[in-house]
């Protein structure tokens, strides 16, 4: 199902509408299997089972699908179907996806968008960018799934959240600048992030662009038979 199609516009407009039309479009876009699609979605049971909030569930819900579906099309034949989503104890990080679990983690007072970044995890990790043993490619899982997040953020959100504009501003930075203090998060998931959004098209791209850039390097790498994110995106992120 594409973002544009009817029943996705109601899902994503029943977001921002409250949890009675959302629990609509649930049953809406729980109807609808898209074609494109490998392996059931977790059931509702499994998604944010452990708050207190139903109706910030509900809306995590529409959102968390549509995030979802797209992370699946980057990841054909490859897919890892997620498990489950549960809200983690405050001494855990902000949130993660476990390869051995197929399970997402996150802290609750975080909202859907954190979602978006770790539902790219499943598709990257399995993807030809994460070899055994690993090579430098691997480095740019987290800026992958950050790009992710951007253009999940831009297909499924009515406006751009002060999160991806930050993208916007590093894009147009030199290195030095863009790295700021130049920390492991700075380096690993912010810098890369951008240059990855910035090849994408940023905001003039789309979750389609990025999607056509992310087949082009698979392309790419297969050809050569070697890691190519380093060279393509100018920077190496701590592996
Ligand atoms: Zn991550």
């Amino acid at each position: 199902m594409r973002p544009s199609d009817p029943i996705f516009r109601q899902s994503r407009l029943s977001a921002c509408l409250g949890a009675a039309s959302v629990a609509v479009a649930i049953a809406v876009s729980l109807h609808a299997t898209p074609a494109r699609a490998q392996g059931p979605l977790m059931p509702y049971s499994a998604f944010l089972p452990n708050g207190d909030d139903e109706g910030k569930r509900q809306a995590a819900w529409v959102l968390y699908q549509g995030a979802e579906r797209e992370a699946r099309t980057f990841a054909p034949g490859r897919w890892i179907p997620v498990v489950g989503v549960l809200y983690s104890s405050a001494d855990r990080g902000a949130a993660d996806w476990s390869a051995n679990t197929r399970l997402i983690h996150m802290q609750d007072k975080y909202d859907a968008t954190t979602l978006f970044h770790e539902v790219f995890h499943p598709a990257f990790h399995n993807s030809e960018f994460n070899p055994r043993p690993f090579d430098r490619d691997n480095a740019w899982n987290e800026a992958f799934c950050n790009a992710f997040r951007y253009y999940a953020e831009k297909e499924l959100l009515p406006a751009q959240t002060d999160w991806a504009r930050k993208f916007d501003r590093i894009a147009t930075m030199s290195q030095a600048e863009g790295l700021g203090n130049g920390d492991n998060r700075m380096r690993k998931y912010v810098y890369p992030a951008a240059l990855v959004i910035k090849r994408a098209g940023g905001q003039r791209g789309s979750m389609d662009t990025f999607r056509t850039m992310w087949f082009e390097l698979i392309a790419m790498r297969r050809q050569r038979g070697a890691p190519v994110l380093d060279e393509v995106f100018g920077f190496s992120p701590p592996g």
